[in-house]
C-alpha cells in the first residue's frame, strides 16, 4: 500500500475531546515541588545528593508521558480494496489512572474500507496519541476505535488492546504475566459474524 503522505491530511489536536490530561497546561515546576512533597511525604529525605535531581526528572518524565505529538490523519481514496487491513502488534505504554503506574502491551486496529484508506503509520500514531494520557484500557481501546469511525467513515472497526499493568503485577494481586485484553468493535466487525470471525483469527 502507497505509504507517501501526501493525501488529505487532518491535524489532530492535544485537545481532543475526552483527554483526562490538558497538556497545554503542564506546569513543571509545580510538578517539581509536588515530587519533593511526595518524596517527603513517603518518608525520605528529598534534600539528600542522591535525590537531589529527582524531582526534575520526575516531572520530565510525566511531561513526556503525557503529551501526544500532533499528527495529521492522511487519508486516500480507496481504489477497490475491500478486506480488512490490520496493522497488529503496535506496542504502546502508558499510564493507569487509577495508580499512576504504567501500563504497557500491544493493539492491534483493523478496519474495513469505505470510500477511503489511511496511511499505515496513522494506525500506529492514533494509538500513541491515546497513550499519552492518563487511561484506562477500557476507554484508550473505545478512543481508537471511536477515532477511525469519526475520520475514516469504513465499514468497519477493530481494535484490541492486551496489556499487563504494573498495578497488578508490582502491588495489590500481584500476578506478573496476567494480561488484560479489551476490544472494541463497529459497523460489519460487529455485525457480521464471518467479518468478526477473520478479524479475531488474524489477530491471534
Ligand atoms: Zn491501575
Amino acid at each position: 500500500m502507497d505509504q507517501r503522505d501526501d493525501g488529505d491530511v487532518r491535524a489532530v489536536a492535544p485537545a481532543t475531546p475526552g483527554r483526562v490530561v490538558d497538556a497545554s497546561k503542564l506546569d513543571l515546576a509545580a510538578a517539581e515541588r509536588a515530587t519533593r512533597d511526595l518524596l517527603r511525604a513517603v518518608g525520605a529525605d528529598a534534600d539528600a545528593p542522591d535525590l537531589l535531581e529527582t524531582p526534575r526528572r520526575v516531572a520530565a518524565s510525566f511531561a513526556e508521558l503525557l503529551t501526544p505529538a500532533e499528527f495529521g490523519a492522511t487519508v486516500f481514496p480507496n481504489e477497490g480494496y475491500d478486506e480488512l487491513v490490520l496493522v497488529r502488534d503496535i506496542a504502546f505504554q502508558t499510564l493507569c489512572m487509577h495508580h499512576l503506574l504504567p501500563f504497557h502491551g500491544v493493539a492491534h486496529v483493523a478496519y474495513l474500507p469505505g470510500d477511503s484508506i489511511i496511511g499505515l503509520s496513522k494506525l500506529a500514531r492514533v494509538v500513541e496519541f491515546f497513550a499519552r494520557d492518563l487511561q484506562l484500557q477500557e476507554r484508550m481501546t473505545v478512543q481508537i476505535a471511536d477515532w477511525l469511525e469519526q475520520e475514516l467513515a469504513p465499514r468497519g472497526v477493530g481494535v484490541v488492546l492486551s496489556a499487563e499493568h504494573m498495578c497488578m503485577t508490582i502491588r495489590g494481586v500481584r500476578k506478573p504475566g496476567a494480561r488484560t485484553v479489551t476490544s472494541a468493535l463497529r459497523g460489519s466487525l460487529r455485525d457480521d459474524a464471518r467479518t468478526r470471525q477473520e478479524f479475531f483469527s488474524l489477530v491471534g
